[in-house]
């Protein structure tokens, strides 16, 4: 091999430069994660915007859901128009801004347009940047998981500072002062991939895979017109109706977060341009994505139900130190930085010999079930409503976060894998929008959760998550015929 090619740690020397885009692009992410429910309902004279907890939980699940369904805006402007390494470096501009706006003291104007502009410089670059990851690799290539579970450690570095030293920053001096510490993160990695790309990524990602042709463009500027419309209109007449208020809206965005895949995958069924082959992928592929939306509701749970059971369940306490509630979700992070490297170590050295994606993503569900299923021990131990040792939750964490690293990693790879050309950048949306319905159904979910019912909670849901592992692998068969996973 060429020594480029193995420079970062056995692999391309372009996935560092990916990897350190999306470390920073997620240190915003999880920065404005730690921070946002404090900052909303943190009385005015403490800084925050004095929203009410209920509402303010609402808008943070809700901020979860709309980062990942903007992947759909970002996958289809690097498709189609920009290509993705244009895309990505718009979405980090967009997303400093975004975090500018932040610092200044504008209040809600600021919150709502710049939750806005975030959003979207986010949809622009975590599809891309994951999509010019398996870019780096030929479809033969075995260090393509391995390469992805590196690429994952990137994330969960920038998860893992965010809420040390954003969280500490914004709770201590002031929120401002976190958010311009996450525009200063993200204007360092938008340099570091101007630099980087220039030097190690060659031509890749420069152009779209299936740009717009002239003729089409017509009946594009129609569809987003039409789109466009229908959210205007609808917005109008919940407004002269009276009920243009958050609940509904966030009753919209679960709806709207359900039907977009199916949308997606119907439309790739019925575009001209896939080829039986890929017909075949394609199945496959919706079969481990409605696994993954099972994980991906347990998963984001730990971190909008736990720090509530931290607060309301456990006696905050790790090692006798007093520990914030918010604190627990840095955990989830911590663990993926320890498992990630045996993980691609194990990958690497089983070669072709590693398990199937379906098996990896069977474990990676048992894992979720599991995590939700020990915490009925201590609520037997100790009986309902009597604090038990915040450990249990960090054991909790611990458990599902083996299953994030045996199924994202995977997840990423796999969506790289098997998308048709015509779709590459759409398919790895698509991917985030598994995320997207699992935070759009958990943002009705979580209000079921109580105290009282906090075990038939997380029972019926570990049984429900083990029961889809077990149909999962029973399917492993076919799906490997249908293709060689
Ligand atoms: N923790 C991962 C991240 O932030 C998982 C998100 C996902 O793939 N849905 O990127």
């Amino acid at each position: 091999r060429h020594p480029e090619d193995t420079a970062f740690f056995g692999h391309p020397h372009g996935l560092s430069t990916l990897f350190f885009t999306e470390m920073w692009e997620r240190f915003s992410y999880y920065s404005m994660h730690a921070i946002l429910l404090f900052y909303l309902i943190d009385s005015f004279s403490k800084g925050g915007l004095g929203m009410n907890t209920s509402i303010a939980t609402s808008i943070v699940a809700i901020y979860g859901a709309l980062i990942y369904m903007s992947t759909v805006i970002g996958g289809f402007i690097s498709d189609r128009i920009l290509g993705p390494r244009r895309t990505v470096f718009w979405g980090g501009v967009l997303i400093a801004l975004g975090n500018f706006i932040l610092v200044l003291p504008l209040r809600f104007v600021g919150l709502y347009v710049s939750i806005v502009i975030i959003v979207l410089g986010t949809g622009f670059l975590k599809p891309n940047v994951s999509d010019m990851v398996g870019g780096l690799y030929s479809k033969e290539d075995t260090r393509r998981d391995a390469g992805f579970n590196i690429y994952y450690m990137g994330i969960n570095i920038g998860a893992l500072l965010a809420p040390f030293i954003v969280g500490w920053v914004g709770q201590t001096y002031s929120y401002h002062a976190g958010f311009a510490l996450s525009t200063v993160g993200m204007v360092l990695g938008l340099i570091q991939y101007c630099i980087g790309s220039k030097k190690y990524l060659g031509k890749d990602g420069l152009l779209p895979n299936d740009p717009i042709k002239p003729d089409e463009k017509a009946k594009v500027i129609k569809q987003v017109s039409w789109v466009t419309a229908i959210v205007v209109v609808g917005l109008l007449i919940m407004y002269f109706t009276h009920t243009l208020n958050v609940n509904n809206i966030i009753f919209i965005i679960t709806i709207l977060g359900i039907l977009l895949p199916a949308i997606y995958f119907f439309n790739i069924f019925r575009s001209p341009k896939i080829t039986p082959k890929d017909r075949k992928n394609v199945i496959v592929y919706i079969v481990v994505f409605i696994a993954s939306v099972f994980f991906w509701s347990i998963y984001e749970q730990t971190m909008t139900i736990f720090p509530l059971v931290a607060q309301q369940m456990t006696d905050l306490k790790l090692f006798g130190i007093h520990v914030q509630a918010s604190q627990f979700t840095g955990f989830n992070a911590l663990f993926v930085l320890v498992y990630s490297p045996i993980v691609a170590a194990m990958w690497t050295k089983m070669g072709k010999k590693q398990p199937s994606s379906t098996s990896k993503f069977t474990i990676g569900l048992l894992a979720s079930a599991f995590s939700f299923l020990v915490l009925l021990i201590p609520i037997a131990i100790n009986g309902v409503g009597v604090k038990f040792s915040g450990w249990w939750l960090i054991l909790s964490i611990a458990i599902v976060e083996i299953g994030e690293v045996f199924l994202s990693p995977s997840g990423l790879s796999l969506t790289t894998k098997l998308a048709p050309k015509a779709f590459n950048a759409q398919m790895m949306s698509i991917w985030f929008l598994g995320d997207a319905a699992a935070q759009s159904f958990n943002a009705q979910l979580v209000k079921l959760y109580s105290v009282p019912n906090a075990a038939m909670y997380f029972g019926v849901m570990g049984v429900v998550a083990i029961v889809i592992a077990v149909i999962l692998f029973s399917m492993r068969g076919m799906l490997a015929k249908l293709i060689q996973l």
